[in-house]
């Protein structure tokens, strides 16, 4: 027997089980960005490194040593995408969609980073992506929370997941803060874990958020970012609270959060949950006003998150919240002679009276038994049989499989007696 191959490790088959949980949290996903009134863009997965580079920033675990990069046949340097706003920011710029224009943007696709594989961290994964371009104030901030404290509603998880908030303030008070900051940990420096020390004078504000306790420890004098802001910031944070508590959207100010990627302003939040062990944040995002400008568009205001769908299925299959359903509503039998041609037209008369059913019709023959044994494998709501009696007599035989109740119809009234069946 040849060698088999298998997949690569942290990308992820989804079987029948695993995509039928998807599918119906996607439509839960789906409705909710609907009903705000938000767009879906479609992006390629493939992108050029360098405007990750630009955009995430070279001093950034993702793009110092989670993208899959690669040279392609002509030469040139492209990566798969690790996040999606990069992307969407590309794609909206090039097509003159934020040009003296609001859009509010959602997506839903794969990203790819190459991190260590474990429970809720793959190296192909799954990501929601809301991104609203255009506008300035703290009600679009609380509107992009509120539509996933609304998610969470629907699924049943909103008492599992904590907001974390937290504000960057603008790019002036940040170069203030980061300057003191800097002095503070190079005070220390001997006391830091290598990242840390790596990041002081490359990306000193990574160092707030170190999983290190001794680090941790020491930052516990350390300044805080939110006695260098300004009236304005202050303000646009203070509006966004009450905009949330009015909304019954309860928070915990975490004036450590500060996001992996480079290119935050003013909001960040995140939605995280104890249930998940150490990958507990599902969700995360912000405002990143400098984007759009720094990928050559006009100075744009934007703000968005990035929602992870791998740890949100992970929690709500933890939670008992949803379950594999089954695919088949309705399975069509057929026993006699030559009886395939005519059982497949009637497999094709029910789909076509029965445009929402889902109709599954038996292939391969076989005896009543047999036929029964399908119909609850694939656990169907209702058996149709169809004899050498039945065609004769212009009938079908009805199973109702939950109740074992089975009755003959006219072929022309099965499908009502199906409908009734499916309704109940
Ligand atoms: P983490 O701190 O867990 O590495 P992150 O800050 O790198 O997360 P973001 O770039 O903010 O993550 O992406 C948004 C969301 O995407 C995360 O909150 C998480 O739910 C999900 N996510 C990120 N990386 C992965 C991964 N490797 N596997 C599965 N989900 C991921
Ligand atoms: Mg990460």
């Amino acid at each position: 027997m040849a060698q088999s191959i298998q997949a690569i490790r942290g990308m992820n088959d989804l079987l029948p089980a695993d995509t039928s949980v998807w599918q119906q949290v996607e439509q839960v996903i789906r409705a909710t960005v609907q009903a705000y009134g938000y767009s879906e863009m479609r992006m390629p997965i493939v992108e050029q490194t360098s405007l990750f580079c630009r955009a995430i920033g070279e001093v950034t675990d993702v793009v110092e040593k989670e993208m899959y990069t690669f040279e392609d046949r002509s030469g040139d340097s492209l990566s798969l995408r690790p996040e999606g706003t990069a992307g969407c920011v590309r794609a909206a710029l090039e097509h003159s969609l934020i040009y003296n224009q609001e859009q509010r943007l959602w997506y839903m696709g794969p990203m790819f980073r190459h991190e260590r594989p474990q429970k809720g961290r793959y190296r192909q994964f799954h990501q929601l992506g809301v991104e609203v371009f255009g506008l300035n104030g703290p009600d679009i901030d609380a509107e992009i929370i509120a539509l996933t404290y609304d998610l969470w509603q629907k699924l049943g998880i909103a008492s599992d997941l904590c907001l974390e908030l937290n504000t960057l303030g603008s790019n002036e008070e940040r170069k203030v803060y980061k300057e003191s900051l800097v002095k503070f940990l190079e005070a220390h420096f001997d006391d830091l874990d290598e990242d840390s020390r790596r990041r002081t004078h490359t990306n000193p504000l990574r160092v707030l958020d170190s999983k290190d306790e001794k680090v941790q420890a020491i930052l516990a004098d350390a300044p805080v970012l939110f006695d260098f802001l300004g009236a304005e910031s202050k303000a646009h944070f203070e509006q966004l609270q009450s905009m949330l508590t009015a909304m019954g959207i309860k928070f915990k100010l975490n004036p450590r959060l500060v996001r992996g990627l480079d290119y935050y302003n003013l909001t960040v939040f995140e939605w995280t949950t104890n249930a998940l062990g150490a990958q507990g944040t599902v969700c995360g995002g912000g405002r990143y006003d400098g984007l759009v400008e720094q990928l050559g568009g006009k100075a744009t205001p934007a703000v968005g998150f990035g929602l992870g769908l791998e740890r949100l299925m992970l929690l709500l299959t933890t939670l008992g919240k949803v379950a594999p359903k089954s695919a088949v509503d309705v399975y069509v039998c057929g026993m006699g002679t030559n009886i395939e041609g005519e059982q497949m037209k009637l497999a094709h008369e029910l789909r076509a009276a029965l445009p929402t059913a889902r109709i599954m019709n038996h292939c391969g023959g076989g005896n009543f038994k047999r036929l029964l044994k399908r119909a609850d494998k694939v656990e169907a709501r209702v058996a149709v049989i169809l004899g050498d009696n039945e065609v004769q007599n212009g009938t079908v035989a009805i199973k109702d499989l939950k109740s074992t109740e089975q009755v003959e119809v006219a072929r022309a009234e099965a499908a009502a007696k199906i409908a009734a069946l499916l309704a109940q």
